[in-house]
């Protein structure tokens, strides 16, 4: 479970972006958070594996309580949160089984990729998270042949293979065309369910946000001021 408590976040000597912000999110939910750009959205799940600093509050999951980490224990537990970006964040020129495996050790091996040894677990596990989602057949491929799509696909996939506590996605559709976005909405909430892994992404579109989130949160100005399941949005509007 993740709770943020009292969460304040001011950029320098600026005005707070994030005011006092409470939110809890337990497993097995798509949960997106909608709000006007400058909302403060990125900003909050930046804070949660500390990419910001917080100001004030506190980020815990699974009780290990992240601001108050040292940098060390920081990196180490930074493993236990998997990240999906926007524009994927896949090494171009290298095959989809490294930058998936890149998941699995927190870094890109170039002797495991010249080599190719890795465990065969690891392997196993890989192939069997790209089989799920749809891109086992270019294990092979480079990264940079593969549509926007599939590339989301992969970096799910890199994301997954940490075993990761929680699942957050900055925007994970915003390079996609409608239909593909759709697909990857839904392939987030069913990996949700499936694996019982709270999914927090931050989203523009709230008509797809609507569509497959089983809860939202609204914010504005920095403060929650929706919380929610998607049809009492209708409601609220
Ligand atoms: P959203 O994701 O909802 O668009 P952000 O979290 O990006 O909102 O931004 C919230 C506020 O924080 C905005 O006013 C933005 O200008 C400000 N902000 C974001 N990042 C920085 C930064 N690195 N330095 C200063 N201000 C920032
Ligand atoms: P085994 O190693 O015996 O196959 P796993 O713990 O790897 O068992 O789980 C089997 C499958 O379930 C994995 O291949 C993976 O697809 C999925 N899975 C289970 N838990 C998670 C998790 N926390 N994150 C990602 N995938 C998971």
């Amino acid at each position: 479970m993740l709770e943020i408590k009292n969460l304040v976040k001011r950029y320098g000597n600026g005005a707070p972006v994030l005011k006092d912000l409470n939110l809890s999110v337990q497993g097995e939910q798509l949960m997106s958070i909608i709000g006007s750009s400058g909302a403060g959205k990125s900003t909050l799940l930046r804070c949660v594996n500390r990419l910001v600093e917080p100001t004030s509050g506190s980020i815990t999951l699974n009780g290990t309580d992240f601001t108050t980490l040292g940098a060390k224990e920081l990196r180490k537990a930074r493993r236990r949160i998997g990240m999906v970006f926007q524009s994927f964040n896949l090494v171009d020129r290298l095959s989809v089984m490294e930058n998936v495996q890149s998941g699995r050790l927190g870094y890109i091996s170039t002797w495991a990729a010249v080599t190719r040894r890795y465990p065969a677990e690891d392997i196993e596990r890989a192939f069997a998270l790209m089989e799920r989602v749809g891109i086992a057949q270019y294990a092979d491929k480079r990264a940079d042949e593969l549509s926007g799509g599939e590339r989301q696909r992969v970096g799910v996939v890199r994301a997954l293979m940490q075993r990761p506590e929680i699942l957050l996605a900055d925007e994970p559709t915003a390079s996609l065309d409608p239909k593909t976005s759709e697909q990857i909405m839904s392939l987030l909430r069913d990996l949700a369910r499936e694996l019982n892994l709270p999914v927090i992404i931050n989203i523009h579109n709230v008509t797809e946000a609507k569509e497959y989130s089983d809860r939202i949160v609204g914010m504005r100005y920095g403060r929650i001021i929706f919380d929610d399941k998607p049809a009492a949005l209708d409601a609220a509007q």
